[in-house]
């Protein structure tokens, strides 16, 4: 053994990922390969080497949280590395604080690792710093986040992601499908696929098929539903925009062999503002699609986000938001006042909303919403649902069923006779709901 190695410390990271699941994956990426190399990664920064930011850019509050973030880190350790999406308008961030030692954009990983070996050279043998194969997981060992694309195509006028992160870059069907499988093989029970726009996956590369297993897998969103079906592990699509095309994933659902649930970001339904909005697949019937989509997979959860108060909404256009909220009965909802981004196009577009009108619209759709959803949350009573555990307590256990992604979504409260671990999945018997979270027994293991 190489004794130089043994009796130097490892170079000490402390990582702070803010931001998306698409965020949290380049974090994945940018830590595995730190600890490829030797690093060693802390929680804590002070005592550490090094701190890296990876900042959120996205809203003007979550750059404030990034700047706040970077302030902090520079207090308590004092040499810090900016990445991410923020890391795209260095000057925001020099100029507020030019101690800075580095700042580099989304998925530049390269150049957030040069900066880091500038700054704090790599200790490295790879006799003593193995990586589990799998990478290094930000999320918990049973579930991870699969991304199967970078960038969007879409030009949606709030939204400055293509601007930050450029146009769809899809990767091969074999590689996100050999990520898959090592991740299984880890231990992982839950993918949860991501991308800006999950259901455009393949459109860049022409669907190209690559080899997997003994067959040609298309670059396809049906096609890489279905291979990843295969796994035999839970797979959770997000992202994904009601394009015509959507409709033939739906039977993989009602089989079972992806996870009946889809999140399909739809941000309003007033056609007025869905046009303003420059969104996706905003001219598709989306409620007679869900309602097929219902009578295929009467399981099928439904998540979606909205935005209210986007400039030139009229009372009208809000009231159809409601009634269409209603119909449509979605699962799982969540909301956001417009905020204007800086650089975003909605930002000159006439008619702003006042703030106070925002905040009595986003009261009234909460209040719409959380009945609905508690509607939908009390059919569940007394049925017996797969959950994955997150979590385990004294008495009772913290789990997720089909119908809940982690960090977004409600929860499963679960007592058992038998102690739960974390990522067994249990059949519970629910026995009561409240507005956001289901409660059940373990009557199988
Ligand atoms: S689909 Fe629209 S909101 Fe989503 S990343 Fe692309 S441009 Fe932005």
């Amino acid at each position: 053994m190489n004794d130089r190695i043994t009796d130097t410390p490892a170079p000490k990271v402390s990582f702070v990922s803010l931001g998306c699941p698409k965020a949290l994956v380049d974090s994945e990426r940018i830590v595995t390969r730190l600890r490829a190399e030797g690093y060693e990664l802390s929680r804590q920064h002070q005592g550490s080497d090094l701190v890296i930011v990876n900042t959120c850019g996205f809203l003007d509050s979550a750059k404030a949280e990034s700047l706040s973030a970077i302030g902090n880190a520079l207090k308590e350790n004092g040499k810090v590395i900016v990445t991410g999406c923020m890391g795209a308008e260095p000057e925001s961030i020099s100029s507020a604080y030019p101690d800075v030692l580095a700042i580099t954009g989304p998925q530049q990983y390269e150049s957030v690792l040069d900066a880091v070996h500038r700054a704090l050279p790599p200790r490295h043998d790879p006799f003593l710093d193995l990586v589990p194969p799998e990478g290094i997981k930000l999320t918990p060992r049973h579930y991870a986040y699969l991304k199967i694309s970078e960038g969007c195509n879409n030009r949606c006028t709030f939204c400055i992601i293509p601007k930050l992160r450029g146009d769809l870059v899809s990767r091969d069907a074999a590689d996100v499908l050999r990520e898959a499988e090592k991740l299984t093989a880890a231990g992982v029970k839950e993918l949860l696929v991501i991308s800006q726009d999950t259901s455009a996956y393949g459109l860049d590369i022409k669907y190209a098929a690559s080899r997997w297993r003994d067959k040609e897998v298309r670059a396809k969103f049906l096609d890489l539903a279905s291979a990843l079906g295969e796994l035999g592990v839970w797979v959770r699509l997000h992202y994904v925009y009601p394009y015509p095309h959507v409709d033939e994933v739906i039977p993989l659902m009602a089989n079972k062999k992806v996870l009946p649930y889809l999140d399909m970001p739809l941000q309003h339904a007033a056609p007025d503002v869905l046009k303003r909005m420059r969104r996706p697949a905003s001219q598709e019937r989306t409620l007679e699609r869900i309602a097929r989509w219902r009578e295929i997979c009467p399981d099928l959860t439904l998540r979606s986000t909205f935005i209210v108060g986007f400039p030139g909404e009229t009372d009208e256009d809000f009231e159809l938001l409601l009634q269409w909220l209603d119909e449509a009965s979605l699962d799982r909802v969540g909301c956001f006042k417009y905020e204007p981004v800086k650089g975003a196009p909605a930002n000159d577009l006439a008619a702003p909303v006042p703030d106070e009108v925002k905040e009595q619209r986003w009261h009234r759709f909460m209040q719409a919403q959380q009945k609905i959803s508690a509607r939908r949350l009390k059919r569940k009573v007394g049925t017996r649902q797969q959950v994955i555990i997150d979590e385990v307590g004294p008495s009772v256990a913290k789990g997720r069923s089909m119908a809940d992604a982690p960090e977004i979504d409600g929860a499963v409260y679960v007592a058992s006779r038998r102690p739960l671990r974390v990522g067994e999945i249990a059949t519970v018997k629910i026995e009561r709901a409240d507005a956001y979270d289901l409660h059940g027994t373990a009557v199988g293991f």
